[in-house]
């Protein structure tokens, strides 16, 4: 697996795809690979000519106390899973190649930032979006897949290419699960056993929720109220946030329409772990 860690190598390599009349497909990831990100892999593979997939556990993302230190690190693994999905290329830079010193420039996507996991993690979208510019930048890929499950963190990267006029075109992943529905993520290896059996309180909230909505209740308060009580009866579980909002701009919903995004995250111990469903109220 060929893996590029040079900013300039990488933008050439790109170059010289495009001038074979190649298009270039992208994943950015933080690495930890689990089959989460290799449905993303998948997914780039089928739509696109050359797959590049970037491991940058990216600083600026997390604030001062989160676990950017302790946030699992394994570049030789997780190559040979990128490999088998038929990946092209690995970009894996350095932090101090695309912080140098003296950095000071950051986008910043107003409104849809602010709700959901702006509340708790204030700094958090600022560094994704800054992070994935200069991803998109150096990569200059035709497409780029994200994952469905950081479902505003897909609104907002769709803003800022819609707002800044990048020529990338965004592509959605559905959540991958695991057998029992908890939603794959890197940072389920942090959870002890008795924690992960306490989260997978998560996707059933989220299916009664849907459940629920399938039957006619179309208020989000109720719903709310229902996965907030579901949740709280689970064994060291402390909830975050629950909330309905529009799907693209991250604003409440009172009443759910036609789609509905109901984002939870939720404490287990020191780990926050996120999830999502889009309910479908009734037209109209
Ligand atoms: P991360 O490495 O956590 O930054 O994630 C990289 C990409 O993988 C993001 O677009 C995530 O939304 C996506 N991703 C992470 N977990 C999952 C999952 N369980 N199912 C689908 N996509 C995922």
């Amino acid at each position: 697996m060929d893996v590029v860690t040079d900013i300039d190598e990488m933008r050439l390599v790109s170059e010289r795809k495009r001038a074979e009349g190649k298009t270039v497909g992208f994943v950015p990831t933080m690495g930890a690979v689990h089959e989460g990100h290799l449905s993303l892999v998948r997914r780039a593979r089928e739509l696109s000519d050359f797959v590049v997939v970037s491991i940058f556990v990216n600083p600026t993302q997390f604030s001062p106390g989160e676990d950017f230190r302790k946030y699992p690190r394994d570049l030789e693994s997780d190559a040979r899973a990128i490999e088998s999905v038929g990946a092209d290329l690995i970009f894996a830079p350095e932090s101090r190649d695309m912080y140098p010193g003296g950095y000071a420039t950051y986008i910043i996507v107003e409104n849809l930032t602010k709700e959901l996991c702006g509340h708790s993690r204030p700094t958090h979208f600022r560094g994704v979006t800054t992070v994935v510019a200069k991803l998109f930048a150096i990569v200059n890929p035709h497409m780029a897949v994200f994952g469905q499950k950081d479902a505003q963190q897909v609104a907002v990267v769709k803003r800022m290419v819609r707002d800044l006029n990048i020529p990338v075109t965004i592509e959605v992943s559905p959540v991958v699960r695991e057998p029992d529905g908890l939603a794959m993520s890197s940072r389920n290896r942090y959870l002890t056993p008795e924690q992960r059996s306490s989260a997978t309180v998560l996707y059933r909230s989220l299916c009664l929720a849907a459940d629920s909505v399938a039957s006619g209740v179309t208020s989000s308060n109720d719903i709310i109220r229902k996965v907030r009580s579901t949740i709280r009866k689970t064994d060291g579980a402390k909830i975050d946030y629950v909330y309905i909002v529009d799907p693209d701009e991250i604003s409440h919903v009172e009443r759910i329409g036609e789609n509905a995004l109901l984002a939870v995250a939720v404490w287990f111990g020191k780990t926050r772990l996120i999830d999502n469903i889009v309910l479908h109220g009734k037209k109209g």
